[in-house]
């Protein structure tokens, strides 16, 4: 392809710059290129492996439920509060070509699969650290990457065979939550992990075609608000518009509501400033008064004849139309946005109107319920449409202390979603703690005995780096990672039990079962395919030509 428009050169294009000749001819200049350095071979491989470890090192002390959060500051001053890796390393300014790639992993990580995403650049990141070992011992990168390539195929293999089938209906939704609840217990927001996972559960169950085991999560619009709890947040079966009836004495509730969305004005057309009225009588004023009074009452009169029962304008109407609304008994909203008022079509199957006279019963909306609902002692009001005609939309609303909550709350559901989509889609788990990293790596360390040549250092190595899950767990946790590790691991072999992890929370037991520690199978597996992949690729770069410090 041409590496011009190739946007996977896009990092090398950044150093480089692209001049023509006398004849237009395209061609590259390397931008100081004097100040160069070039590493080539084993020099390149060990750069950057040690790129990629300290991204992972950053992201190492998030991981679990005692995992630490983290404060990131955008260029412009805006400050996030996170625990989630794909999120740090989103907003992280890496500039160096291998970082990047571990940025990158962590998104495959989270589009593909939604959790997870830390743990995929741990695992990386340990991989490296082992691969970095044998190099050191002369062994070929190439050799290793075959290596790993064998032992994750075994890894693969053998969390299939610890997975459990985990059943759920749409009455009996708990073990879905519950898969939820270990997502979120490693959040902020753990606190509220119950409510929160019902939420998710609730909100994914009400989008899904169980029977195609689809689901299709656009469908949930997350929104959020400053104030009240988190404890507040709640499911919406319909969409919210942060906006309130246009008069406090209007009705706050509408059942079976009919909806006429106007983008046109709701209220006599104004005078415009290049027509001049001469106005010197009282009788002329009153007459004026008198049509533009009438013109607005039919315009209500025609609202109320298609069968309106709330009007939503796009623009806005002055007092008087209000009250005159009001005493017509004809609820109305103003000034909603564009972007909402489509929402607000699709999801009632109403239509646009933008001319009053093009307004009929058949484009009106449809809602079993809209209700305006205020909150606390606060003036804050939104309007609520619930249960609409056309859609089965829902809407999570968060309450929260500030923006920073909100936001790390947003992406905590996005987890809790993903979560509860992928079991849907399939329905195994796997126990998390670390207890699969335990079992797949005593699974992988037994097979490397079955490969005569040089793979099996690296089979061994795999093993080994499987081990960074449940001791970053432990460490994470305050305990001691060594020697948890290996009293679990052993424990799991004596038992034959794979479901032996890291007590991160002090339970009381170590089996990830009875804690009811739950991570779904396709999520496990995506972690060390993707891992794999990325740090395979990672050993076969050898050569990296890179601007120096200047
Ligand atoms: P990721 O972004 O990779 O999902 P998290 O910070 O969410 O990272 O941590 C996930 C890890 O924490 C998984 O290995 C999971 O099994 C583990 N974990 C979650 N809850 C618990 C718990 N209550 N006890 C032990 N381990 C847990
Ligand atoms: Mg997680």
């Amino acid at each position: 392809s041409d590496p011009v428009e190739d946007p996977s050169f896009g990092g090398i294009l950044g150093e480089m710059a692209l001049a023509f000749d006398e004849f237009g001819r395209p061609f590259i200049i390397l931008r100081e290129q004097d100040q160069k350095t070039r590493l080539r071979g084993l020099d390149a491989q060990k750069a950057n492996i040690a790129a990629g470890k300290a991204v992972a090192r950053i992201l190492r002390t998030s991981l679990g439920p005692k995992g630490m959060d983290k404060i990131l500051q955008s260029p412009d001053g805006e400050v996030t509060i996170t625990n989630d890796g794909a999120t740090i390393l989103e907003q992280m300014d890496v500039d160096n070509q291998i970082a990047k790639l571990m940025v990158e992993l962590s998104r495959s990580q989270d589009y593909e699969i939604g959790d997870g995403t830390t743990g995929v650049v741990v695992m990386a990141g340990s991989l490296l650290e082992q691969a970095q070992k044998l190099l050191e011992r002369g062994i070929h990168p190439i050799r290793v990457a075959e290596g790993y390539e064998l032992a994750s195929r075994v890894a693969f293999d053998h969390l299939e065979h610890i997975a459990h089938k985990y059943e759920f209906s749409a009455t009996d939704v708990e073990s879905l939550v519950q898969t939820c609840m270990t997502t979120l217990s490693s959040k902020i927001v753990n606190r509220c992990k119950r409510s929160l996972a019902e939420i998710a559960v609730k909100a994914v169950l009400a989008v899904a075609d169980l029977e195609r085991k689809d689901v299709n999560l656009d469908l949930i619009k997350v929104e959020g608000k400053v104030g009240g709890k988190l404890e507040d947040t709640e499911l919406i079966y319909g969409i919210i518009v942060d906006k309130d009836m246009s008069h406090p004495q209007m009705p706050k509730q509408i059942e079976d509501a009919k909806i006429a969305i106007l983008t046109c004005p709701f209220e006599p057309p104004k005078p415009k400033t290049k027509h001049k009225v001469d106005i010197d009588t009282v009788e002329k004023f009153q007459t004026l008064r008198g049509q533009e009074q009438k013109y607005f009452d039919d315009m209500v009169q025609k609202c109320k004849d298609v069968g309106a029962t709330l009007v939503i304008c796009q623009w806005g109407f002055d007092d008087e139309a209000n009250h005159l609304l009001m005493h017509r008994n004809l609820p109305a909203v103003r000034w909603v946005g564009g972007v909402e008022l489509e929402l607000i079509a699709i999801a009632t199957g109403g239509r646009i109107v933008p001319r009053f006279q093009e307004l009929t019963p058949e484009k009106l909306g449809k809602a079993g319920l809209v209700r305006e609902k205020a909150f606390g002692t606060t003036k804050d009001r939104m309007i609520y449409i619930e249960h609409c005609a056309n859609s089965r939309a829902v809407t999570i609303f968060i309450r929260g202390g500030n923006k920073m909550m909100i936001e790390e709350t947003k992406r905590s559901l996005h987890d809790a979603l993903c979560v509860a989509r992928n079991l849907i889609r399939n329905n195994s788990i796997v126990y998390g703690g670390g207890s699969a990293e335990i079992s797949c790596s005593i699974a992988v360390e037994a097979a490397a005995d079955k490969y005569p040549g040089v793979e099996q250092y690296a089979v061994r190595a795999f093993a080994d780096a499987l081990d960074a899950i449940p001791m970053a767990l432990a460490e994470n946790s305050g305990l001691q990672p060594i020697e948890t590790l290996s009293a679990v691991k052993s424990q799991q072999i004596k038992e034959n039990n794979s479901c032996c992890g890291i007590d991160c929370n002090d339970v009381g037991t170590n089996d990830m079962r009875e804690q009811n520690v739950f991570e779904t199978l396709i999520g496990k597996q995506q972690q060390i395919l993707l891992a794999t992949q990325v740090v395979k690729m990672i050993l076969k770069i050898d050569d990296v030509i890179s601007p120096s410090e200047y």
